[in-house]
């Protein structure tokens, strides 16, 4: 007998036909004997259309609203699984993140989760029950206010539900089997990991590979929890999903459990930055504090970097934020022009950040030149870099977004 927690994305149970399925698949790790604790999204397209409710009764709204509004999509998907499970003559109950609690703190709309009391549902799986919890939510407990933890963030909830009940394995079933070398949608050649170690794993999901959310990828690293990404558009009963052992899907794990590694593991790409440029700007001590301090100050990001040589004194700097910062960035420097002395500040929010990640290079010398070499070729022009121990990215014109994708995924060795 196991302890699982069972995580299900919103395609998972889009509709009402796709949660009996999730409740089969659910039925099985019950029938093998395991202590079942699911997490559900809510359905796919509602928290977009919840979103979009907010935004229209007012562009600009109280976040504590937004969370209570954007909150009520998982409500009634764990109701409903939960409801269809009973109706298969299992044993179960919904939880929303208040009743149990999941205790966040107080960053409406990215709220933190800082506490899972998983007490209730333990006590209750000796009966046999099964827990259905809402993802994405808690409750700021000195405020008694729902909170939500940003995108994605059902991945998040159900590992600290694994964390909070300690559970043997938790499996995140979603639309594909696994983590791939890139976005399978874009590249029909990715090839699926079997293992991926959480340092590369939280490089990919920051740098734009949206299957599991960045802060669900900490706390299994963390917390040590067994994560797997596996399928949930497989047959729930097929025979090989009855063995024990690990279940079919990509393992996020210590780099040390990687027998096998390649240079390079995987490419990932996010169209959310914008590039914003400040021309002709005086080069002197202290300049790049007097463009960077005001948007630290206005609480932007700012994340790739690059300086031109300067030329009679005078430098161009590049650098992207958020796409939905680019409009402050450009006013807070606005603000600071007279002060700075720059000539004009560009920019451009169709631009894409292409991500080549893998620990193999931290011991491989000229991974990044092929990538240069390989864009090149195919006439991508690159407008600004930047680089980790385990990381390349490039700015390029989003047109070519699934151009320089291909390109790289296969430079690289990784196309199936
Ligand atoms: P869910 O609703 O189950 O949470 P998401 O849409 O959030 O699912 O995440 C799954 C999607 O992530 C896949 O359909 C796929 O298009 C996308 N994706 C992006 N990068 C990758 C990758 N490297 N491997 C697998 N899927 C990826
Ligand atoms: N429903 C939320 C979202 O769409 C949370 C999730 O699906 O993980 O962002
Ligand atoms: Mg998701």
């Amino acid at each position: 007998m196991a302890r699982l927690v069972m995580k299900f994305g919103g395609t998972s149970v889009a509709n009402i036909e796709r949660i009996r399925i999730v409740a089969r698949h659910v039925k099985r790790e019950v029938e093998a004997g395991h202590q079942v604790a699911v997490v559900v999204s809510a359905m796919s397209g509602k928290t977009n259309e919840l979103v979009g409710w907010c935004r229209e009764a007012a562009m600009l709204h109280d976040a504590r609203e937004y969370d209570s509004i954007v909150a009520s999509g998982e409500q009634v998907t764990s109701g409903l699984l939960a409801i269809v499970l009973q109706d298969m003559g299992i044993s179960a109950r919904s939880w929303l993140g208040w009743q149990l609690p999941i205790s966040t703190d107080d960053a409406h709309g990215a709220a933190r989760i800082l506490d899972v009391n998983g007490d209730e549902i333990v006590a209750r799986f000796a009966r046999g029950e099964v827990a259905v919890i809402a993802g994405f939510q808690g409750i700021h407990l000195p405020t008694g206010r729902l909170t939500t933890l940003g995108r994605g963030g059902s991945d998040t909830s159900a590992v600290a539900v694994a964390a909070g009940i300690k559970a043997d394995r938790c499996d995140i079933y979603t639309d594909v089997d696994g983590v791939y070398t890139t976005d399978p949608r874009i590249v029909p050649k990715a090839r699926r990991l079997e293992k991926v170690a959480f340092e590369e794993m939280l490089e990919m999901a920051s740098l734009g590979a949206k299957v599991l959310q960045v802060r669900s990828v900490e706390l299994a690293m963390v917390h040590k929890v067994r994560t797997f990404v596996r399928s949930s558009f497989t047959d729930p009963d097929a025979p090989e999903l009855k063995t024990a052992g690990d279940p079919p899907g990509t393992l996020i794990c210590d780099e040390e459990e990687i027998v096998e590694s390649e240079v390079v593991t995987g490419i990932a790409f996010a169209r959310d930055e914008a590039q914003v440029s400040i021309r002709h700007v005086p080069d002197q001590p202290g300049i790049a504090a007097n463009v960077f301090v005001p948007l630290a100050d206005a609480n932007i990001n700012v994340d790739m970097i690059v300086q031109n040589i300067s030329a009679e004194g005078f430098t161009d700097i590049t650098f992207t934020v958020p796409t939905a910062d680019f409009e402050r960035a450009k006013a807070a420097l606005a603000d600071v022009r007279g002060e700075i002395g720059f000539q004009s500040i560009e920019g451009a929010t169709d631009v894409v950040k292409v991500s080549i990640i893998g620990i193999g290079m931290r011991s491989h010398a000229g991974v990044a030149a092929r990538a240069f070499k390989a864009l090149s070729e195919r006439g991508i022009n690159i407008r600004a870099i930047s680089t980790s121990e385990i990381k390349i990215s490039v700015l390029i014109d989003a047109a070519y977004t699934e151009l320089a994708v291909r390109t790289l995924h296969s430079v690289y060795g990784l196309d199936a």
